[in-house]
């Protein structure tokens, strides 16, 4: 169980993301989290860095597909925004939405990360389907409460794990 919880890379951002390295390792789609990792939570509109660093994935040829818990709508406003399908309530860690969205990309887990913002839907839930998994610093800190404990509880890992600073 505790190894399911240490993403296999920590970054800053999305922007730091080594897209050749992931080439290199066999990836060839990105599951790809909102909330906090795209833009932060209460924001509507994603940022013009953010829209162009998916722009330059797609066209360094990665397959990219959004799992997020948040609801269709928010969903569907990101999709409109930048053509890329994602799947909403997506009940992260449970194994379905990402199952789905291998489904949709056409790509097997050894070929796929997930990048997103919490250990405990992201990072487990991808581990769980055999994912690449990468964590970044989540975008806000305006969360729920549940989210708070949640938040706890990672920092707590996090600290076991080397080259992470908060
Ligand atoms: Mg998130």
């Amino acid at each position: 169980m505790y190894e399911k919880l240490i993403p296999d890379m920590i970054v800053e951002s999305v922007h730091k993301i080594d897209l050749n390295l992931l080439k290199k390792k066999g990836i060839t789609s990105l599951v790809l989290d909102i909330d906090n990792t795209l833009l932060p939570k209460k924001a509507k509109f994603l940022d013009e860095d953010t829209v162009e660093w998916l722009e330059r994935a797609k066209n360094e040829g990665f397959k990219i597909c959004l799992v997020s818990n948040n609801t269709k709508k928010r969903v569907n406003e990101l999709k409109e925004k930048t053509g890329i399908p994602g799947i909403a309530w997506a009940i992260k860690p449970r194994k379905g939405a990402f199952k789905k969205a291998l489904k949709l990309l056409g790509a097997k887990p050894h070929e796929t990360a997930l990048i997103g913002d919490q250990i405990f839907t992201d990072i487990l839930g991808g581990k769980r389907v055999g994912l690449y998994t990468i964590l970044v610093k989540p975008l806000s800190d305006e969360e729920l409460a549940w989210t708070k404990i949640m938040r706890r509880a990672e920092k707590i890992i996090l600290k076991r794990i080397e080259g992470y600073e908060n």
